[in-house]
């Protein structure tokens, strides 16, 4: 439902108006079309969505707006959300392990692009002649806040037959990967081009396409993250590691989407060194189990942005389990007072995808923010 009765342009301006004891998420679409934009006209090949990073149906909406039409989906709950939206969308399914009963629902949504990373997943699939089959190739992690072929992916070997048996069954051969999200390092993707080359090669097999994954990663309050460095080193390892380069396909979700939205949380109590937030790692901060915390927290208080010396504090979130906690303290000023907002930036991926609903928390109200016309949004 979505109600127009109030415009705000900042986080501030809402805040003080509702004094909401709830978290909120603040949505800039004007930021995200901004970022779809960097991606559509930076990136050299086609630019997908990956849905889990944040599946929220005005995020969807946003982006076909913005000229997105293809999609990583990982479930047929991903399918059917992308095709509430956009019943044309081009679904490739590169969750690598699917049960028979999913790759049917799939199928019958069309899908026809598929990645596999063993032989007994490739066989699971059927006929695949005529479908892309992506081999999802792994090397040890470079650059990445954690690793992503912890789970799946093929090693070089592997995937070298895997690919020759793909293309034996009559699918169009492609390599995908992923080098771990919110990586900062070109080199991650420019070693996993070499190596798909290398894969392909050794194969026999002339790849049609090439998926250079997700990972890209998101300024979460820090310093805007050089896109165009990394698209230049994916674009020029492709040329010189292919004699024909294979089409390019990329398929952030972070990038596209954390930098989009930030979340304010109320403290709730203070006591010693401790905080009470209304939200925590069973929340929307879930992430900050496994990744450092972004940077840029502020502090409002009554009259605007606390500013005293910043001390630490234990953040505990509102559920009674001892572990809903954040595993490093945060520097916080040092006059932080109970019904205070913390105002975290980037929270726009893996946040709200990821909370639960335990111990009755962990929902948050959307508002949207934008600098032409700003609506209250009921979400
Ligand atoms: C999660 C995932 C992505 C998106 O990763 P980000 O780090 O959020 O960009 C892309 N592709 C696959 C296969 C994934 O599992």
């Amino acid at each position: 439902m979505v109600r127009q009765d109030r415009f705000f342009t900042t986080e501030a301006t809402h805040l003080a108006h509702a004094m909401p004891e709830a978290p909120v998420l603040y949505f800039r679409p004007e930021a995200l079309a901004a970022r779809a934009e960097t991606f559509l006209r930076g990136f050299p090949g086609q630019v997908t969505y990956a849905v889990k990073a944040n599946p929220a149906r005005h995020v969807l909406e946003a982006l076909r707006a913005s000229g997105i039409s293809a999609f990583d989906v990982a479930s047929p709950e991903e399918i059917d959300w992308v095709r509430r939206v956009l019943p044309g969308a081009v679904l490739h399914y590169n969750n690598p392990v699917r049960a028979r009963g999913e790759i049917a629902l799939a199928r019958e949504a069309g899908v026809t692009s598929w990645s596999v990373d063993r032989m007994s997943e490739l066989d699971k699939l059927g006929d695949v002649a005529g479908h892309e089959i992506s081999v999802r190739l792994k090397l040890p992690v470079l650059g990445a806040a954690y690793d992503f072929g912890a789970k799946f992916g093929a090693e070089p070997a592997a995937a070298t037959a895997l690919l020759a048996a793909a293309a034996a069954r009559g699918a169009r051969p492609a390599i995908c990967f992923h080098p771990g999200t919110q990586c900062t390092e070109p080199a991650a993707w420019v070693a996993y081009i070499h190596a798909a080359a290398r894969v392909a090669d050794d194969a026999g097999v002339t790849l049609e396409r090439l998926n250079v994954g997700g990972g890209f990663p998101a300024a979460r309050g820090g310093a805007s993250p050089n896109f165009r460095a990394i698209f230049q080193a994916i674009e020029r390892a492709a040329q010189d590691a292919f004699e024909t380069p294979p089409a390019l396909l990329c398929e952030p979700g972070r990038a596209l989407v954390a930098d989009a939205f930030s979340l304010a949380l109320q403290v709730k109590a203070l006591s010693g060194e401790a905080i009470f937030l209304n939200d925590g790692v069973y929340g929307h901060l879930a992430e900050w189990r496994d990744m450092a915390a972004g940077a840029g927290v502020v502090t409002l208080g009554p009259d605007g942005p606390r500013n005293a010396q910043p001390e630490p504090r234990i953040v505990f979130g509102p559920t009674c389990d001892s572990i809903d906690r954040l595993p490093e303290v945060l520097a916080l000023p040092a006059d932080i007072a109970e019904g205070d907002y913390l105002i975290f930036p980037g929270l726009g991926a893996y946040g709200s995808a990821i909370a639960t609903g335990f111990n009755g928390y962990g929902r948050a109200e959307t508002v949207t923010l934008s600098g032409t016309g700003h609506r209250v949004t009921e979400i």
